[in-house]
């Protein structure tokens, strides 16, 4: 585009329901901020409910899912999620391996190592959680904020294990640890929370948090099932960074115990978590197998299930328009009066819609035919 003048779309997901006014208070937000040659932000609706511009208007069909179509970016099913249940069934375990997802994450946010490690750990987790929900369309988003340099780290899955993620800052790469690992806890900090919020298609989403414990994610996530959902799990999650930057293995796994697991086999479990490879490195070198190996050493277990993840966006041109058009009327024409063409790029990806004034005026049109 020659004469592009360049806006970013900040997908800001709301927690609890805003009201049309508040995206438009956003929106407004991002055009003054545009004007002094900065990103322009605007509220993208990705949830369920009235904090959908579509089904708050007067006279529409009420609730519904915006995740409805095709996709635009398919998945890489190299990545997938198998379960496995053990003694008995007092144990339940998922095993993910994601390289090509965090690898597409790394692409696409131009990742430092340790952003890297940040966003696809957190990735891996989201997917974890997103697949195991049973509703289907529903959504899954892991929010880490620490107060560290790197930023918010949030990651989204949908109800299949598929994933889109982004992160603050991701040129942040502090030095690594004394043992050689790279320091993910120093990039997201400690002080701040973990927060999942599950939307399954009602009013609201449920929202649970935990204070962080390391900023590492794996422990924080731990810490979170037990104190928010009260399942005692285990969890490890890790990236593996090739000298080249590009992501050489990623995935992790969780473990749950049932209500009723007997002591000795906690210890056991305990045992094969201490005692076990560095995860990536399983992965890379033998595999999900292995991994189901290491931990569930001395059990008897059964594999259940398998599907396919990866990375996916679900961006449109149409989700943009309906974004765009929360811009009041004045600011709009402002937009078309300056002639050019708007470039509007994703948060999760790296798709980018071009709007010329032309199309601007189109949409204002259509807009002030609405009301
Ligand atoms: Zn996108």
């Amino acid at each position: 585009m020659a004469s592009g003048r360049r806006c970013e779309i900040k997908y800001q997901r709301v927690e609890r329901n805003p009201s049309v006014a508040d995206a438009t208070a956003i929106a407004h937000l991002a055009v003054r901020e545009k004007r002094f040659g900065l990103t322009l932000v605007l509220a993208f609706f990705d949830r369920c409910g009235n904090s959908d511009p579509a089904s708050s208007a007067p006279g529409s069909a009420g609730s519904q899912f915006p995740y409805t179509g095709e996709p635009i970016k398919k998945g890489i099913v190299m990545d997938k999620i198998i379960r496995a249940t053990a003694a008995d069934g007092f144990i339940k375990m998922a095993v993910i391996t994601a390289r090509d997802t965090v690898e597409r994450a790394r692409e696409i946010h131009n990742c430092s190592p340790t952003a890297a490690a940040a966003l696809g750990r957190t990735l891996c987790a989201a997917s974890l959680l997103g697949e195991a929900m049973k509703e289907e369309n529903a959504t899954l988003t892991i929010r880490v904020n620490g107060g560290g340099p790197i930023g918010s780290v949030v990651a989204v899955s949908d109800s299949e294990g598929y994933v889109r993620g982004t992160v603050g800052d991701p040129s942040v790469d502090p030095p690594r640890r004394r043992d050689g690992k790279l320091n993910v806890g120093a990039a997201v900090g400690q002080d701040g929370m973990l927060t999942v919020s599950r939307d399954i298609g009602l009013k609201e989403p449920y929202i649970g948090s935990t204070e962080l414990r390391s900023g590492e994610i794996a422990e924080d996530l731990t810490a979170y099932l037990l104190e928010s959902e009260q399942v005692p799990s285990a969890c490890a999650l890790g990236v593996l960074v090739d000298t080249d930057r590009s992501i050489k293995a990623a995935g992790g796994f969780i473990v749950q115990l049932m209500p009723g697991a007997d002591e000795e086999l906690i210890g056991k479990l305990e045992d094969n978590i201490f005692l076990m490879d560095q995860l990536t490195t399983i992965l890379d070198e033998d595999g999900t197998d292995a991994v189901f190996a290491q931990v569930l050493k001395g059990f008897e277990y059964h594999l259940v299930g398998e599907a396919p993840v990866g990375y996916r966006c679900y961006c449109s041109r149409e989700r943009v328009e309906e974004a765009l058009s929360c811009i009041e009327e004045k600011e709009l024409q402002e937009m078309i009066d300056t002639g050019e063409t708007v470039e509007v790029s994703c948060q999760f990806c790296d798709a980018r819609y071009a709007f010329t004034h032309e199309d601007l005026r189109a949409l204002l049109q259509k807009e002030s035919e609405k009301n």
